[in-house]
Order: C-alpha cells, then sequence, then structure tokens
C-alpha cells in the first residue's frame, strides 16, 4: 500500500505551485524511506516548473537538494539505520551497468539516470522531489550528512554544493590558482566558500556591487561588477579557472577574455537559450570552454565531508510553503541571499 503524503506542485508553466498530496511507494528490500525535513529550492527547480527547458511532465513536485531522517529501511539495507541524517540530490537512480556508473559518474549515465523529479523510476512511476514531507530512495543512491552540518543548512549542498565541488576539483582549484565565481546566487555562493577552502585566490563576478561584503565574508578574495566595463579590461587574461553560474545567457566572450593561457571556462548554468562563441575568444590563449553536471553519488559524500571538515553550510533563508512561488520570483529576480529552503513540516 503506498503512503499518501503531503507535497507542492507545479500543473502548468504559468500556475503558481500548489498544495497537493502524492503517493510514495512502499520500501523495497533495498529502499530507505526518508522524512524529509528541509528542500532547497534550485534555479533548476524553476526552469523545470516553467517549461524553461521544454514541456515537463506535469504535475512536476520539484525539489532535488533534500535533507532528512531515515524513518525506515527494507529488508536488506545494509548501510543507513533508522535515524540517520542523510541527504538525496538530483538523481535517485542509474543503469549501475554502464562505464559511467561503475566509474561512480552516475550523473553521466550512459542510458541516462533517473532525476529526483520529472523523471520516470524503475518502478514505471514518475518520480517526485523534495517539496513533500517523505521520499522512498535505494539506499545507493542516498548520502550520509555528517555530523557538525544542520539539516537545513546541508540541503542545498546536495545540489549546489556537488555542482561547483565536483568541478573544482576536476580543474584542480588550489594554492596558486585563480579562480573566478560568475555570479553570486545559490550555486556561486557556495563555490566560493569551497573555492577558498581548497586554497584557490577567488574572485567574485557580480552583475553589481551589492552583495560585495557577502562575497568577501564567504571567502573572496576579490569582487566585481560585470555591469562596469573596466571590469573587463581590469581583469584580461587573469584567471587559471572561471566558473560561470548563472542562469540567463550572457555575453561568453568577454569572459572567455578573462581566461589565462591554458585557462578553462567551466559552464554550469543551464540557460533557456544557446551559447554562442566566437572561435576566436577560445584559440587565443589556448582556451577551454567545458561545462559539469552536478557529481556522483561518492563524489558528493567526499563534498559533504569536505564541507563538515572546513564549517561549510549554504547561507539560507527557511520559508514556509506558502512562500514558495514569491521565493520563485525572488530568485528569478537575483533577490536571494543565498539558498531559500522550505521547512516541509508546513507542506
Ligand atoms: P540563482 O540562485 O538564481 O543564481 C544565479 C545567479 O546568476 C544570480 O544570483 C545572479 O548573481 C546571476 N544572474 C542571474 N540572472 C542574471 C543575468 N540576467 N545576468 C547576469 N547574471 C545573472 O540560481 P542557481 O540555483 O545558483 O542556479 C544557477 C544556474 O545553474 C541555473 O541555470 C540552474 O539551472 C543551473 N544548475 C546547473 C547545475 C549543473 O549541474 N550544471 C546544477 C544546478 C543548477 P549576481 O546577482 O551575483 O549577478
Ligand atoms: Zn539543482
Ligand atoms: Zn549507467
Amino acid at each position: 500500500m503506498p503512503t499518501t503524503v503531503n507535497a507542492y506542485s507545479a500543473t502548468a508553466a504559468d500556475q503558481p505551485l500548489r498544495p497537493t498530496t502524492i503517493d510514495r511507494r512502499d520500501p523495497g528490500p533495498h529502499d530507505v524511506v526518508i522524512d524529509i525535513a528541509y528542500a532547497g529550492i534550485c534555479h533548476s527547480d524553476i526552469h523545470t516548473a516553467r517549461a524553461e527547458w521544454g514541456q515537463p511532465n506535469y504535475p512536476v513536485v520539484p525539489g532535488h537538494e533534500i535533507a532528512g531522517t531515515v524513518a525506515v529501511v527494507g529488508d536488506e539495507v545494509s548501510r543507513y539505520q533508522v535515524g540517520d541524517r542523510v541527504g538525496v540530490g538530483c538523481f535517485v537512480d542509474s543503469c549501475r551497468e554502464c562505464d559511467a556508473c561503475r566509474a561512480g559518474d552516475e550523473q553521466y549515465c550512459e542510458r541516462g539516470m533517473t532525476g529526483t523529479y520529472n523523471a520516470v523510476g524503475r518502478d514505471g512511476q514518475p518520480t517526485h522531489g523534495g517539496y513533500s514531507t517523505a521520499i522512498v530512495v535505494d539506499e545507493n543512491y542516498v548520502c550520509r550528512i555528517p555530523e557538525g552540518l544542520d539539516l537545513d543548512v546541508a540541503a542545498p549542498l546536495l545540489c549546489a554544493g556537488i555542482t561547483l565541488y565536483s568541478p573544482l576539483r576536476h580543474w584542480n582549484a588550489g594554492p596558486g590558482k585563480k579562480v573566478a565565481i560568475i555570479g553570486l546566487g545559490g550555486l556561486g555562493h557556495v563555490g566560493v566558500k569551497i573555492a577558498h577552502a581548497m586554497g584557490a585566490e577567488v574572485t567574485v563576478l557580480s552583475q553589481s556591487l551589492k552583495k560585495m561584503e557577502d562575497g568577501l565574508r564567504l571567502g573572496a578574495d576579490h569582487y566585481y561588477a560585470t555591469s562596469d566595463p573596466d571590469t573587463f579590461r581590469l581583469l584580461r587574461n587573469e584567471f587559471d579557472l572561471i566558473v560561470n553560474t548563472v542562469s540567463a545567457n550572457l555575453d561568453m566572450s568577454k569572459f572567455l577574455g578573462m581566461l589565462a593561457i591554458n585557462g578553462t571556462l567551466v559552464e554550469l548554468g543551464l540557460p533557456e537559450h544557446p551559447i554562442e562563441i566566437p572561435a576566436g575568444a577560445v584559440t587565443r590563449n589556448r582556451r577551454s570552454f567545458a561545462g559539469s553536471m552536478i557529481g556522483g553519488i561518492a563524489e558528493t559524500q567526499e563534498m559533504l565531508d569536505f564541507c563538515a571538515e572546513h564549517g561549510i553550510g549554504a547561507e539560507i533563508e527557511v520559508i514556509d510553503a506558502e512562500a514558495i512561488n514569491e521565493a520563485y520570483d525572488r530568485v528569478v529576480a537575483s533577490d536571494v541571499r543565498y539558498r531559500f529552503v522550505i521547512d516541509t513540516a508546513t507542506l
């Protein structure tokens, strides 16, 4: 007998999210039932709910920054016990057999990972995300939230945290490396903290200087406004690594111009329209334009352990469920400091 739980769902691109109920399957032998305490609001939730990436499979219950407590474990679960503090990120399954899955890069599963929402699970049922009071997930797609990280500030790490940690590790952010982060939003602010903890020299490239004090407090060494044309002149050929977290389309050639020889710009934002790059912007300085998408389960656990060790949580504003639609508008207006987190007790 499936269990019915409270949730919030989007039913059309131009409609607000509304309260609803959804069914969660009975736990199978390898499943854990998680009582969700907090769910972060990622800009990807908004892109999906508002059909900016194409028509989703409505009704959509978004939420892939999930933190909570294990309530029930299946008979063969070995990694978790009732009462454990756990998190779930952007996917809840993958094929487990392809090269990517075997390498721990389940996010790049050749058969496609199963998204935490707006996907179809092994049972043929649509997946529904964290804007709900409970979720049932195979234990292999669950991470442990270390002691010392509160659940509310940990929730956004499950997407924003790993999305920044993975490329910062891959492109060796660390001492002696000049790293710039474009956009001080949900992803960007966690990126500043992580890159700083890795020992890199960190620069924030924001639309204005409004959030400069915060950026420096979070660990940035430098802070520039991209609305000031001088920024692009001053920082020409400056960075080893630039990480773009912006949810809208930017003039990428201007940002590529900030890369030093052999520098890489990693695209993380997923704007609605294609990105245009003049060839000369990358041939000069032997530059690379790259991308990265979240991270695998083992790497997500590594990120959580790293964040606990360095005292890194997200800067959050906890909201009641009824404030979700207003929060969406504020995220789109870059008016978020720096992640909205839903208290799921209010669903
Ligand atoms: P967010 O909290 O809205 O942050 C995006 C930031 O980009 C804003 O705070 C703002 O920073 C800047 N920005 C927004 N609109 C802009 C514009 N028109 N021009 C210039 N800058 C602008 O969003 P998020 O949750 O961090 O997500 C960011 C993007 O990453 C989204 O597209 C999301 O779908 C994508 N994403 C990708 C992955 C992945 O695996 N690759 C994972 C999660 C999310 P300033 O105010 O500082 O300028
Ligand atoms: Zn996300
Ligand atoms: Zn696979």
